[in-house]
């Protein structure tokens, strides 16, 4: 179990656009009302029953999927959620399938162990507020975006990075990742990066997501820091070293001593 980021839930939104979008909702089962958030059941069925879900995108970790004439609906994955397509005759639901929608050939489900977000239904025009004053994607930050929000900062760099109201998208994994590429530690204050360290963290920003988005996933490949942060303590695969683990800004952190000094 992973959990979902950016890479993520650009997958869960290719399972919605290519199996759910423009088609009719027959029918929502609420199996667990614990995933709704700020809406009854009932509700939630009634506003969605018989709607079409329009072209859905992606902001940080949440889907966001307009309906026609309906509200939007709005997706986080928490810790352990997911979305899945399971056409007609296909696999039994799963113990932690919570919502489903309906369609005529399949359904689509929400899956969530924990249950720590969920869905939510928002206006048009109240979408951005319901996301909670989120700050930019980052698979679209310019370089100079990029060094607008963290240059003076005085924080640390990993907990920047994975704050979603300073970048949206970013969690453990990717950010343990990108600031391996860019050979900068995870503690270092923001407010001492030198513009060749904002320029390598940009450049590894758009690397890591680039080649983990396709996936749907950050892929634990032999030669990223993610496929061998798990070994403990497991060995930089730039350098051989042996890594690192700790916890910063309170998260399970995986760094290289030699090639992140601190
Ligand atoms: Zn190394």
């Amino acid at each position: 179990m992973f959990v979902p980021e950016l890479p993520d839930v650009e997958g869960f939104r290719r399972v919605l656009a290519e199996h759910a979008t423009g088609r009719p909702v027959q029918r929502v089962d609420v199996l667990d009302e614990g995933v709704l958030r700020g809406v009854t059941p009932r509700r939630f069925r009634e506003r969605l029953r018989g709607c079409r879900f329009a072209e859905p995108r992606r902001h940080g970790k949440w889907l966001i999927v307009p309906t026609d004439g309906r509200p939007v609906l709005l997706a986080h994955f928490g810790m352990t959620g997911s979305l899945h397509w399971v056409p007609d005759g296909g696999e039994a639901r799963h113990p932690h399938d919570r919502v489903v929608f309906v369609l005529p050939d399949g359904e689509l489900r929400y899956r969530d162990m924990r249950k720590l977000q969920g869905l939510r239904l928002a206006a048009d025009d109240e979408v951005e507020e319901a996301l909670g004053g989120l700050g930019p994607d980052a698979s679209t930050v310019s370089r100079a975006q990029l060094r607008d929000l963290l240059a003076g900062v005085r924080r640390q760099v990993k907990p920047a990075l994975v704050d979603q109201s300073v970048l949206a998208g970013l969690g453990n994994l990717l950010a343990d990742e990108i600031l391996w590429r860019a050979r900068i530690h995870p503690r270092r204050s923001c407010a001492d990066l030198t513009p060749d360290d904002l320029a390598r963290l940009h450049t590894a920003m758009r690397e890591v997501l680039r080649r983990s988005v396709p996936t749907g996933r950050v892929p634990p490949r032999g030669s990223w820091l993610t496929g061998h942060r798990d070994e403990r303590p497991g060995a930089c695969p730039r350098c051989g070293t042996t890594l690192c683990h700790g916890r910063v800004g309170g998260r399970g952190t995986a760094w290289c001593p030699r090639c992140q000094p601190e």
